[in-house]
């Protein structure tokens, strides 16, 4: 197969790690940098053009847009869509994933186990908000961070409602979230591909910090996850509509919750903890699926 893989930086290591595992499996790739892609919307004919080219040759497109570049890379995704180009996430559960409140709203629309949430807009709501998730301590969340940056545990409600207010004031997006003491500072990435859990581990938050990112200076381990858990992941993934997606999940007294599903799983620390080939996984689903037209949403 042509495969073309949508990614800003070729050396970044899941990046290279599908190009490898994809040429081992005689595929050709080509990596793409969206940013650099110009789109053609013609009545029946939509392209998509690089440096006088034109990409209508391949048989598999996989995304891995950075989250700074969301809305642009899901247009040229659903560019690809439009043109009959199979994707391994369609453009929907991309954009559905990239927004943690949507996201959170359809797994709680299909009772998959969720940390008690709120959202609001004025700051005047704040004190009701946190009654709402259960008083303090919270956690409050930029709905756009990333890498746990954003992410900031209130132990009073006093507390919470000073942080609450300040990030109003400045206009950004957040979630309040009642606080899983229990998880003791850990969570679960489960690895799903095509209905399946194919790989997990388990972070553990430094010393005197409640957050496991490993940019936050978390520790990545193997760890056996329960079937409740795998059944839990396998369901958020499908929810989203992602075939690959990185699941995480907080243990808790009232067993698994889901804390985030991400679309463009990093695969270093998974790979490294599970000692898992899970792009080999990854493009061997692409092998299961790629045909053209057999992505089901066109961008709807
Ligand atoms: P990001 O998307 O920036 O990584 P997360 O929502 O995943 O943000 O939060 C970062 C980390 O903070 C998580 O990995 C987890 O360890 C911890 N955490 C987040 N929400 C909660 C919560 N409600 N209860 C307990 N710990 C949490
Ligand atoms: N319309 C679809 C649904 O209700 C998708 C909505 C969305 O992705 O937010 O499930």
């Amino acid at each position: 197969m042509k495969i073309a893989i949508l990614s800003r930086n070729r050396r970044l290591y899941s990046t290279r790690r599908l190009i490898e595992a994809a040429e081992q499996r005689g595929h050709q790739v080509q990596v793409i940098d969206v940013l650099r892609c110009y789109m053609n919307i013609v009545s029946r004919k939509p392209s998509i053009h690089l440096e006088g080219e034109t990409l209508d040759t391949f048989d598999a497109v996989i995304p891995r847009i950075g989250a700074s570049v969301t809305a642009y890379g899901t247009s040229v995704l659903r560019q690809f869509e439009m043109m009959g180009t199979y994707t391994l996430i369609e453009s929907v559960a991309l954009s559905r994933s990239r927004d943690k409140l949507r996201s959170l709203q359809l797994l709680s629309r299909k009772g998959i186990g969720l940390p008690v949430t709120g959202f609001a807009n004025k700051p005047g709501d704040s004190k009701d908000i946190i009654k709402m998730v259960g008083g303090a301590p919270v956690v409050i969340k930029l709905l756009e961070g990333t890498q746990g940056i954003g992410v900031v545990l209130a132990e009073t409600s006093q507390a919470a409602e000073s942080v609450i207010e300040a990030f109003m004031g400045l206009q950004a997006n957040i979630l309040v979230q009642e606080f899983i003491k229990e998880a003791g500072g850990a969570d679960i990435r489960c690895l799903v591909v095509g209905g399946k859990v194919v790989a997990a581990m388990k972070r553990q938050a430094a010393e005197g910090e409640f957050r496991s990112n490993l940019h936050r200076g978390g520790a990545a381990s193997l760890v056996k996850i329960t079937p409740e858990e795998r059944a839990t992941a396998v369901s958020a993934a499908k929810v989203l509509g992602l075939s690959v997606a990185g699941v995480d999940l907080l243990r808790s007294a009232r067993g698994p919750l889901v804390m985030e599903v991400n679309s463009s799983p990093g695969l270093e620390g998974i790979e490294s903890a599970s000692g898992k080939d899970v792009a080999g996984i990854i493009i061997e689903e692409l092998e299961k699926n790629a045909r053209p037209g057999n992505t089901k949403t066109r961008g709807a």
